[in-house]
């Protein structure tokens, strides 16, 4: 490795308190989706802390920002989470589930380590570039609501992304891996069924249920389940069952549905297949429904020449030490989940998974697919967590602020930024990434499957 590179990667031990810090904080303060105010405000801080320029408000969402470095081309960008979870709260160390705040939100995905690793990355390729004086701008992308409310889908929409030559991207959790799966494009959407009230007894001819719309909805859809493609995947909760009296004809209620396939495509003809079960179960029982689109994300594109160079400095960059600390928490919360533990094994993953160039499916979805049709983008995930630990579990919450986490979230912002710091020195290298992503897309440009004038939810 050359002495620049090396000397660009140990800045982030430099700063590492800084960032560490900044992730505990986020941690501490957990926000729920499009509310993630104290965590834009501390990274924001600490960004311009770190002498990035920070523009707020992007998309007109005001907890999405960016903090930018240098000018003129490679534009490298970091994508940055910091949003929790409902019902995750829970105290960090234990190793029994134990909230902070009962039902409270808590950091069960880990996206406090996720922003604050993406942030000491694009330090480091920033640090580069004013040492060598290389031409190059890098962005770090502070992307709100990523469970749920496809932020950076929204951001897409409003052409955020649009200048970027490539992104890269990382995920806490159990293992050091280039991530090689692909994942489901989705639309969220909200079916809202009225009706006419009347006493459930007494008068139950002068009312239209709107409850019985949402039961005949789902139970039409049970039956367009078999005649969708395999990979489909259609899942609601009802989020207004009308009321809690059963002596009432319910006169609103309201279902939301999630649609998942392998391609945007494939979801809008399920989605219009889903409008006319819909219509049915309003036509059946006399009553109106609005159909109300939430929000929607793409697939993801995998490509593999980003994927190589993160893996080469994966395998290159030596892991970081643990303590027998380290290793005997891991060890108590291992035991608390289903893993069978084999004796010897360490309770953090300590090796770097091969390569993978075939690519699976993995049956959830994200809002990096967004940004992977728009420019070539690698994934990484480094070992914060112990061996096995769940993702949206108190296990992970309890993670967040160890040391072992910390460690893993620096390691993360060193491989990122190494991986940066290659495709600046390598041009031809991002030329081949953007003519893969370009023969990906089949010579289409990106559309974004979020229509225009649907607005954020929560705001
Ligand atoms: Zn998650
Ligand atoms: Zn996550």
């Amino acid at each position: 490795m050359d002495q620049q590179k090396t000397a660009a990667l140990a800045s982030i031990d430099q700063i590492s308190q800084l960032i560490c810090d900044m992730s505990d904080s986020i941690w501490d303060v957990p926000e729920l989706g499009f509310q993630e105010f104290h965590a834009a405000q501390t990274q924001c801080d600490v960004l311009e802390k770190l002498g990035f320029h920070v523009e707020k408000n992007l998309a007109n969402i005001p907890t999405a920002f960016s903090g930018s470095w240098g000018s003129g081309k490679p534009v490298i960008a970091f994508m940055g989470e910091f949003d929790s979870l409902a019902t995750l709260s829970q105290k960090a160390g234990v190793t029994h589930a134990d909230p902070v705040v009962p039902d409270g939100n808590g950091h069960g995905c880990g996206h406090n380590l996720l922003g604050s690793g993406a942030i000491a990355a694009a330090y480091a390729v920033k640090e580069y570039l004013k040492t060598t004086g290389k031409q190059g701008t890098v962005i770090y992308y502070g992307c709100p609501a990523e469970e749920g409310g496809s932020g950076k889908t929204f951001m897409a929409r409003d052409g955020v992304f649009d200048d970027l030559d490539c992104a890269f991207y990382w995920h806490p959790g159990p293992v050091n891996w280039v991530n090689p799966n692909t994942t489901l494009a989705n639309y969220a959407v909200k079916y809202h069924f009225k009706g006419i009230s009347a006493h459930a007894s007494a008068g139950p001819h002068r009312g239209r249920s709107a409850l019985d719309a949402v039961e005949l909805m789902n139970t039409g859809i049970q039956y367009l389940r078999e005649h969708v493609p395999q990979e489909v995947r259609m899942h609601y909760a009802i989020t207004d069952a009308g009321g809690i009296s059963p002596n009432v004809v319910q006169s609103k209620a309201e279902v939301y549905y999630l649609i998942r396939a392998p391609k945007v495509a494939t979801v809008q003809e399920v989605y219009e297949r889903v409008n006319k079960v819909a219509q049915g179960a309003a036509m059946m029982t006399e009553t109106e429904v609005e159909i109300r689109f939430e929000k929607a994300c793409s697939e993801q594109l995998i490509n593999q020449t980003m994927n190589e160079v993160l893996h080469a400095n994966l395998s290159s960059i030596p892991l970081p030490e643990l303590t027998e600390e380290d290793l005997a928490f891991a060890q108590a919360i291992r035991e608390t989940t289903s893993a069978k533990i084999k004796p010897g094994e360490s309770p953090i993953i300590r090796t770097i998974s091969p390569l993978r160039r075939e690519v699976k499916l993995d049956y959830a979805s994200g809002d990096l697919g967004d940004v992977s049709q728009i420019c070539p983008v690698g994934e990484l995930m480094t070992a914060t967590w112990a061996r096995n630990t769940p993702s949206h579990a108190w296990q992970a919450t309890a993670q967040g602020k160890c040391p072992a986490a910390h460690k893993g979230m620096l390691f993360a912002g060193k491989v990122l930024a190494a991986a940066a710091i290659d495709l600046l020195n390598e041009p031809e290298k991002l030329a081949q990434a953007q003519a893969e992503l370009k023969e990906s897309m089949g010579g289409n440009p990106y559309f974004c499957p979020i229509p225009k004038g649907v607005p954020i939810p929560n705001l």
